[in-house]
């Protein structure tokens, strides 16, 4: 039977709420670890009654969908018959055997090749079970709390792990700026605040951003969410239509991409490579524009891999943008956290700020993940629309957090200044570590927290696939976190080498120990 408290999911609890007796619609809940197939066996499905079958994803399966479970909507994939006695639930019938996607899709954000063999067990729903919205199977997430909750798992059975999965700073908030939250919740600032985020933050953050992209912005180009991911999300919304096309960097964070396909937009990859020191290509960017091209997404410094877009990248694609009159998403979230001495916005080349949408936020720069603030800076025209959304969907950001960051944003510095400094140190004892282990090769990134090291000659030493395989083996068998490249998007056509991210925002000590159990493991 599901447990009580999967069955309080946010997201499902409407549907749940007008379905027959739960014991019979179990809910797969993505961001604990277990995979759908072992929630069935918890939810005691009779493997005799019930047996699991297994099938080919047919080739004529699109490569790009998402084959997430939906146990109300959706219906066996093409070419996979149900065993006797069964058949797989379609959009108007509830009442026969739907089917659970596969344990491995959890942690590539559940996007299958045609082609894949995958094991679908048949869990049988309840009847009269309203659909999900259809636009829920094309939704992905973000693999990396997956991992995370097999490393808590593993810790609560007394396992040593050491994690390097979470892209987070170990810091702790500057005092000075937790002071000032206490200081506004004793105020009793504890009230709604406007959608578009107080106009004192507003300012602060127009006034950082004119300063430290040396541009000149106004505090009514600003809008406050809860996170930058809010915001990116809010943005998306407003800009991009169905059957438009996005273009998202690929390795990347795959929340651009899932956003893209869950609005009904085809996500087009810019592939990264590690030649050009995981920048792009201004070719390929060139090769993947076409008309229907409504949104560019540029990170930098970036996730997962550290690099750090120039000024000459940047210049180039500006002019793409100007000539195919395209949207560009810049999300530089890490943009403090710099090795090299300047910063190199899209919002610095001309004609940029009528059609960009820069996103930036506290998370990284403040060690501040869990308070839930991040902004964009976009044209004023934009503005009332993103505000818009937040109103439907947040009403507004945290109001006490908003004016906390005031002081964040305002100074001092020091603090942010030292983290910066300490993850430096971090960088260059993590890559020196990784370049020492026999079929490991490390670029040095130039920002973010994060080194996406080349590990394909480790994987053949080990007789292992490719990185997710690396992924499991290191957590299991030398008790380190990391995550596989597919954790960031499908690989690129032709491309042949493997590589794994590590976040170096945990100390050196972990480090130093992690990076010794990967010596360890990859020399055996
Ligand atoms: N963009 C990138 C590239 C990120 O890595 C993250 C956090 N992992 C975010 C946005 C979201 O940050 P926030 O916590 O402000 O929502």
């Amino acid at each position: 039977m599901a447990d009580a408290k999967t069955l309080e999911e946010p997201a499902l609890r409407g549907a749940l709420n007008r379905t027959p007796p739960p014991s019979t619609v179990p809910v797969w809940d993505p961001w604990k670890e277990e995979a759908p197939h072992e929630r069935t066996h918890r939810v005691k499905v009779d493997p005799k009654r019930e047996p699991p079958i297994t099938g080919a994803i047919p080739k004529e399966l699109p490569a790009t969908r998402f084959v997430t479970w939906d146990p109300w909507s959706h219906g066996l994939p093409n070419g996979v018959t149900p065993p006797e006695g069964y058949r797989g639930a379609s959009h108007s019938s509830h009442d026969a055997a739907s089917f659970v996607p596969p344990a491995s899709g959890r942690q590539d954000s559940g996007r299958r090749d045609a082609g894949d063999t995958i094991t679908l067990p048949l869990i049988k729903v309840g009847e009269n079970v309203p659909p999900l919205a259809r636009r829920m199977s094309r939704l992905g997430t973000e693999t990396a709390f997956d991992v995370l909750a097999r490393v808590k798992k593993l810790q609560a059975e007394g396992k040593s792990v050491l994690s390097f999965a979470l892209g987070e700073p170990d810091f702790d908030t500057p005092t000075h700026v937790r002071e000032s939250a206490k200081k506004a919740l004793d105020e009793g600032q504890t009230h709604y605040g406007p959608s578009a985020g107080l106009d004192p933050l507003r300012k602060s953050i127009a006034k950082y951003i004119s300063r430290s992209r040396k541009i000149s912005v106004d505090f009514d180009q600003v809008v406050v969410g809860p996170g930058a991911k809010p915001v990116l999300f809010d943005a998306m919304m407003a800009l991009v239509d169905e059957g438009d096309e996005v273009i998202y960097p690929n390795p990347g964070y795959p929340i651009y991409e899932s956003v893209a396909d869950f609005l009904g937009a085809k996500s087009v990859p810019l592939p990264l490579t590690e030649a050009k020191q995981f920048r792009f290509d201004l070719n390929d960017l060139a090769k993947v524009i076409s008309p229907k091209t409504k949104l560019l997404v540029v990170n930098t410094p970036a996730n997962p891999t550290g690099g750090v877009l120039t000024k000459e990248d940047l210049a180039g694609v500006a002019e793409l943008a100007r000539k195919h009159n395209f949207w560009i998403i810049a999300d530089e979230i890490y943009s403090e956290i710099l090795y090299i001495p300047e910063y190199a916005s899209i919002l610095q080349h001309a004609g940029m700020a009528e059609r960009t949408v820069l996103i930036d936020g506290f998370s990284k720069t403040f060690a501040m993940t869990g308070w839930r603030l991040g902004y964009g800076v976009m044209p004023k025209a934009l503005v009332p629309h993103v505000a818009r959304i937040e109103t439907n969907v947040n009403s507004c950001t945290c109001t006490f957090a908003q004016l906390a960051a005031i002081d964040a944003l305002d100074g001092p510095w020091t603090e942010a200044h030292r983290f910066r400094d300490e993850f430096e140190k971090r960088r260059d004892l993590i890559v020196a570590g990784l370049n020492a282990i026999k079929g490991v090769s490390c670029l040095k990134p130039d920002g973010a927290f994060y080194v996406f090291p080349n590990v394909t000659q480790a994987c053949k030493n080990l007789g292992l696939k490719d990185s997710r395989e690396f992924q499991d083996k290191a957590l299991s068998d030398a008790g380190v976190a990391v995550l596989a490249r597919t954790c960031f998007g499908r690989k690129n056509p032709g491309e042949e080498q493997e590589y794994i991210r590590l976040s170096y925002a945990t100390s050196q000590e972990n480090i130093r120990e992690g990076l010794k159990r990967l010596k360890a493991f990859c020399e055996k």
